[in-house]
This record gives C-alpha cells, structure tokens and sequence, in this order.
C-alpha cells in the first residue's frame, strides 16, 4: 500500500502544479481526480475554447483571403470538424500531464474525495470523506488522512468532528 506524502484533490493547473513542485521537492505524491486530467482549463476551458476560436479565426482569414493576395474559393466551415480538433487538442494536452505525472513518479488516482471543510480550517479539519466505492488505495489514503488531520486538530484545540460518508 502506497503512503504519500501529500494528497492533492484535482489535477487542474493548480493541482497538478503543486503535485509536480511536491514531487520534485522529494515529497511522495498522490492526485485524486474524478474526471480527466488537467482540469477545467485543460479540458473544458482555456485550451478547447481557444482550439474552437482558432478554426474561427482561419475561417475569418479565408472569407478576407483576397485582402492578402490570395485567392480561396468553395470553402466553407466544417462545424463537427472543428469541434473534433477542439478535443484532440484536449486529449493531447490532458496526455501531456499524464506523461508528467509519470515522468515525476506521481501516482494517478481515479475517484472522488467528498470534503466538507466550511467553518474549519483544513488544516485543523479531519472532516474529509471519501466514496466507499472508490478502490483499497484511497481507503488507506482516507485513514492516513483522518489520523493526520486528527492528531492537527487535537494540536490546534479543535473540537473533533465525525466523518460523514
Ligand atoms: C469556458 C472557459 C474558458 C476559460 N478560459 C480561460 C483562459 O483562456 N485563460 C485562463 O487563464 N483561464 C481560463 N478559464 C479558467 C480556468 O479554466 C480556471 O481558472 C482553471 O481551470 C482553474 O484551475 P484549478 O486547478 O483551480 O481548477 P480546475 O481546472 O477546475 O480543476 C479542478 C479539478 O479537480 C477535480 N475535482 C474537483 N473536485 C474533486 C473531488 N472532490 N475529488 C476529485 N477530483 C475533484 C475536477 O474534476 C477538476 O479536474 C476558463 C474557464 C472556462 C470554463
């Protein structure tokens, strides 16, 4: 059973930063991720939205070739064509923070971490709960964390909470 040194929840490109920074630091490091690596951004926000404006943006020039010196006839906009290079692009990129993880001994793990850490500081908190669907690996991560957060908030007065599932 892997132990880490620092669980990261998420790998957008603030999670798989810091879990790139941790492991180059010599920390053993674990991301927990529910869906594809590298986030919003990666997948869904910056990167796809900006492969779609590109096709825009080629489109544009061929409807204006003729300012430029060049003569494009019988084009027209290929909607789903676009749409599938937006997602390749994503699924290249979300490959590139795979190989990272790789390349930096950062163990990828598939599930979601439910955390309810309102009203306390995280740090204090032992109040984070993870699926019980979610494999052996994470189970250990969820007591290693519990016991961690636990001796924290024994440390910082707190008052212990329950874990929820
Ligand atoms: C349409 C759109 C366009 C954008 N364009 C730009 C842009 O051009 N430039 C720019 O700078 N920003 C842009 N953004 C904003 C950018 O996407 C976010 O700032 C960035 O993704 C935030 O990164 P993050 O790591 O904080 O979170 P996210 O990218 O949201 O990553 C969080 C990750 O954590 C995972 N996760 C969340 N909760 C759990 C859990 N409990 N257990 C396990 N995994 C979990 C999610 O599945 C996700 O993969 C855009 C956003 C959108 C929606």
């Amino acid at each position: 059973m892997s132990k880490y040194d620092l669980i990261v929840i998420g790998s957008g490109p603030g999670g798989y930063v810091a879990a790139i920074r941790a492991s180059q630091l010599g920390m053993k490091v674990g991301v927990v991720e529910k869906a594809e690596l590298g986030g919003i951004c990666l997948n869904w926000g910056c990167i796809p939205t900006k492969a779609l404006l590109k096709s825009a943006n080629v489109f544009e020039y061929l409807q204006h070739a003729s300012d430029y010196g060049i003569e494009a006839k019988d084009f027209k906009a290929d909607l789903p064509g676009m749409v599938k290079r937006s997602r390749d692009v994503a699924a290249g990129m979300s490959k590139g923070v795979q190989f990272l993880f790789k390349k930096n001994k950062i163990d990828q793990i598939a599930g979601t971490v439910l955390t309810h850490l309102s009203g306390m500081s995280a740090r204090c908190s032992r109040h984070i709960v993870v699926r019980r669907k979610i494999d052996a690996v994470v189970t250990e991560i969820r007591r290693e964390i519990s016991e961690a957060c636990s001796k924290m908030a024994d440390e910082c007065n707190e008052p212990a909470l329950d874990e929820q599932d």
